[in-house]
């Protein structure tokens, strides 16, 4: 027997994900804290007693669900956490779909969502959003969904997914509702008050974004105790390291004002980089979070034109309603500076100037 006849069948459709980044000086491609680590978090991780490398980590990291849950304002049992919220969106789908059932997701929206229904022998369909970037819902809905994803705000198009869309999915859809709301710290916006009108409603969130811990993956989600209870078990003990369980509660305890100060600022260079891509002729799409989508002809040869310059962007080539975007990471102005420096040389290079 071969050892690909050794694996689960399921898994012959499953490419290893690995987009092959190379490293560049300067990389606006995953929307990350670009100012760098909260400092109390920081300070907590440089002085981590020996006990937290060489002992095991809590089971389920009951103090950090309790710090989440306060900040919330919902209570512990409505809170599971995970090695990142891509962890969560995993075991979630191990969670709730029967081996062949239905997963359903707004395309574009995140890449991460049809990989993990294939890791788990879910099906998955994804349906075009509407010209005005809102998921088409009607399209999910016809699906008859065990799990309906839907991101807020939506990555890559940075849009916000309306509160009566995201209600009706609530009221109709006949499964599982996945809220992913990895930036809705940027949004000022969220669906947790909903939580108290729906007990299929799980909303995924993660310390990636706006708290600047990407690389120790904390990742939670919200949602009524029985579904909350379902993710856990899947997700399984030991899961969130203990340097990531500490350094996490730090930053909730201490760096809220760090953290809320950054989201400001990411917020106002993201409007302050959208005008300046209109000054070039350019029409970004409307961002609620740290990254703006902006068309542009022959993205990929431009993300390449770029990369050769030493600055990374994302290409989204033939979006729907849209077509070919760059999808770049906001951080501090001299970062978009470079940037914009680079990008016209690119769009120079590429398509003759910069206006359309
Ligand atoms: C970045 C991102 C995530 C993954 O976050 P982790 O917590 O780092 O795994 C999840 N969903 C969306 C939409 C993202 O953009």
């Amino acid at each position: 027997m071969s050892r690909l006849a050794l694996a689960r069948a399921a898994y012959d459709a499953v490419p290893l994900y690995d987009p092959k980044r190379t490293p560049v000086a300067l990389d606006l491609t995953d929307n990350t804290n670009l100012w760098g680590i909260p400092p109390h978090a920081e300070r907590t991780l440089r002085e981590m007693p020996t006990a937290a490398v060489t002992r095991y980590p809590t089971l389920y990291a009951a103090e950090l669900k309790a710090e989440l849950a306060q900040m919330l304002g919902v209570t512990p049992d409505m809170i599971v956490t995970g090695c990142g919220s891509d962890d969560i969106l995993d075991s979630a789908m191990r969670a709730f779909g029967e081996v062949g059932d239905m997963v359903v997701a707004p395309e574009p929206s995140f890449a991460m969502i049809p990989i993990f229904a294939r890791m788990n022998d879910l099906q998955y369909t994804g349906a075009v959003e509407l010209p005005s970037q809102q998921p088409d819902l009607d399209a999910l809905l016809a699906a008859r969904p065990k799990i309906l994803y839907l991101c807020s705000p939506n990555n890559p198009t940075g849009t916000l997914v309306a509160r009566a869309t995201i209600e009706r999915a609530l009221a109709e859809a006949p499964g599982v509702v996945f809220i992913d709301e990895a930036y809705a710290e940027f949004a000022g916006a969220s669906s947790v008050d909903l939580l108290a009108q729906s007990d299929r409603l799980l909303i995924i969130r993660t310390m990636s974004k706006a708290y600047g811990l990407a690389g120790l993956r904390v990742g939670y989600a919200v949602g009524a105790p029985a579904l909350v209870e379902a993710v856990e078990k899947s997700r399984g003990p030991y899961k969130l390291n203990a340097l990531a369980e500490r350094a996490a509660l730090a930053a909730l305890r201490d760096d809220r004002a760090w953290v809320d100060e950054h989201v400001a600022l990411a917020i106002q260079l993201r409007e302050r980089l959208s005008d300046a891509l209109r000054e070039r002729g350019l029409a970004p799409l409307a961002s609620a979070a740290n990254f703006v989508c902006v068309p542009v002809p022959n993205c990929v040869a431009v993300g390449q034109a770029l990369r050769a310059r030493g600055v990374a962007a994302r290409p989204f080539p033939g979006l729907p309603h849209v077509g070919d975007t760059l999808r770049i990471s906001v951080g501090p102005w001299d970062m978009l500076e470079q940037f914009l420096t680079a990008f016209d040389a690119a769009m120079q290079e590429v398509n003759g100037g910069v206006a359309a």
